[in-house]
């Protein structure tokens, strides 16, 4: 008797091998049988042909607060995700001060937008080392499993203090090794730091932005040193010539993996390719660089609601920002108010922010279904073109519908040429992996984390404006390939002696809904959050957490260590 037989399926086992019909046996955390399972269990599911595949796994989310306090690690757990890595991108939690939580949380409130009111009363900080932070993590069950990274800046905080933002003396780089070969060894997935001028918080850039090739030679020894561990950065310069050569030089050192985020940026929109012919150049000569790609351009969502949108710093519009939703629409669509705001310019000094909120061929609807690859002719300047209007009184019209709660689409980046065929090259480039969902980040203005849901529903079902994928390909690079950048050796595919981490999905009747602004973090804080139709039940180390959109009450989940695995 097995404990859970799932019958007649169509099984997509995520290696990238074609689909087959078929049943699946789960006893205890594992598969058991694949095929034809001719012994009974004791719950079983028929499938009825729909699709069974591989749990999601995510590898680049910002759980790191969230993942302390909400044991549904919400919405990934809705989207079918089974194992998230967090602790991206240099900011987390731990190491910490007992007097640097603060700073923490500001941090991570600047760089990945996560209400700091939530992240202070939403976090229990039971924690200084970094292994106490994954003790912490262990004590908690959840609807899946997390991996945890060590990052950069608050290992910089805490060995540095308040020197965090400047140059570390050759004493503080060797302690800083220290605490990252402790956290590695004690399981961290990984170490990771930012070179973006786009990350910051008030304290001006992530620590550890400018830090000289030697502080990060001095990690990857940490990582060697301690016999594994993913090397994650998110840089401007990446895919350049110029950074090759430190990456090149860190991917020797580490001997392990090198990740990347890649995109392409709207200022170099050819740039991409050259970094995936020199990935795919590195990963010849035997070093696992490997840049890190997504399935949908990084998407803003501009709406009245959001923490960015085109009148967001106009004086007429911040004398309003504080009234409740109804109020400022209704003020908003008053004439004189409209046209006192329609005279108005931006008031911000940030140069980025500027062009962000003016970029009008940029900026589309996003509909419900959500369309994330608009056609150029429906943007904020074509219909401006079209109807004779400026296009601050397109955009002014679009945000007021829905009674203020519409949201407008305005890819950050890999959307210079009005589709999704750069993406595409990304995406099934061989070199690269799948990532940038930044789960449980951006809440107040980007809501990717529904990207493994959109390679169903976009890339394998209903993709109109350029080629789609082969189903087996759209979940290998969701399951087998993430996992196995990461080492997670022990699932991402449907294979007997694999972790039993499952989606039964619904294809034909999958629905990615808008996505909307709740108010349900800690202390009342903001997220955009998406719902789904179309996953019948997800299945986490031989437990149903998820059946029907809904969680069971099964918390199977558990902090995966690295190295002991
Ligand atoms: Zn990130």
């Amino acid at each position: 008797m097995h404990d859970l037989v799932i019958r007649d399926a169509v099984i997509v086992d995520g290696t990238g091998a074609p689909k087959t019909a078929g049943d699946v046996a789960i006893d205890d955390t594992r598969i058991s049988e694949v095929g034809e399972v001719t012994g009974k269990g004791r719950r079983e599911i028929d499938a009825d042909g729909l699709i069974l595949a591989p749990g999601w796994v995510d590898i680049h989310t910002h759980y790191d607060g969230q993942a302390t306090w909400d044991p549904d690690v919400t919405p990934s757990s809705w989207h079918g995700v089974t194992t998230v890595v967090m602790g991206n991108c240099g900011v987390g939690f731990a190491p910490v001060r007992p007097d640097g939580q603060e700073f923490l949380i500001e941090l991570m409130e600047g760089v990945e937008d996560i209400p700091g009111t939530a992240l202070a009363e939403g976090i229990d900080w039971t924690w200084e080392s970094f292994d106490q932070y994954l003790d912490a993590l262990d004590a908690t069950r959840r609807v899946l499993d997390v991996a945890a990274q060590v990052p950069h800046a608050a290992v910089r905080a805490y060995v540095m203090g308040e020197r965090a933002h400047e140059d570390a003396t050759p004493d503080e780089v060797a302690a800083m090794a220290v605490i990252v070969e402790k956290a590695i060894s004690a399981g961290a997935a990984g170490f990771t730091t930012s070179r973006t001028i786009l990350h910051r918080s008030r304290h001006g850039l992530v620590p550890g932005t400018t830090a000289p090739l030697d502080e990060l030679l001095a990690m990857a020894d940490a990582l060697a040193g301690a016999g594994h561990g993913v090397f994650q950065l998110v840089s401007d310069q990446a895919g350049s010539d110029e950074e090759q050569v430190w990456l090149t030089e860190i991917a020797k050192r580490t001997g392990g993996v090198v990740t990347y985020s890649l995109a392409q940026t709207p200022f170099a929109p050819e740039a991409y390719k050259s970094a995936l012919a020199n990935a795919q150049a590195l990963q010849r000569a035997g070093l696992q660089i490997i840049p890190q790609v997504s399935c949908r351009p990084t998407g803003m969502l501009f709406g009245l609601q959001s923490s960015l949108h085109p009148f967001i710093t106009h004086p007429t519009y911040r004398a309003l920002s504080q009234l409740p939703l109804a109020e400022r629409v209704r003020q908003l669509s008053t004439a004189e108010v409209r046209q006192r705001l329609l005279t108005e310019e931006a008031e911000t000094g940030s140069a980025v922010a500027r062009v962000l909120m003016s970029r009008w061929d940029q900026i589309f609807p996003l509909g419900d279904p959500p369309d994330y690859e608009p056609a150029p002719e429906t943007s904020v300047a074509a219909t401006a073109g079209r109807e004779g209007r400026r296009p601050e009184e397109v955009v002014l019209d679009w945000l007021l519908e829905r009674e203020g709660e519409a949201l407008l689409f305005a890819p950050l980046a890999s959307y210079a040429d009005g589709d999704h065929e750069a993406l595409r090259v990304m995406m099934t480039d061989p070199g690269t992996v799948l990532g940038l969902s930044d789960g449980g980040a951006h809440c107040g203005l980007i809501c990717d984390v529904s990207m493994p849901t959109s390679l169903l529903t976009h890339w394998v079902r209903d993709r109109q404006r350029g080629p789609r994928l082969p189903i087996e390909q759209a979940v290998k690079l969701q399951t087998s390939q993430t996992a196995t950048a990461y080492g997670f050796d022990d699932r991402g595919t449907v294979a007997v002696g694999k972790r039993a981490d499952l989606n039964l999905i619904d294809l034909d009747g999958m629905v990615l809904h808008a996505p909307e602004m709740v108010f349900d973090l800690p202390a009342g804080g903001r997220r955009l959050v998406q719902r789904v139709d179309g996953y019948k039940a997800t299945v986490v180390a031989g437990e149903i957490t998820m059946e029907e959109g809904e969680p069971t009450g099964a918390r199977p989940g558990r902090l995966v260590r690295f190295g002991q695995i």
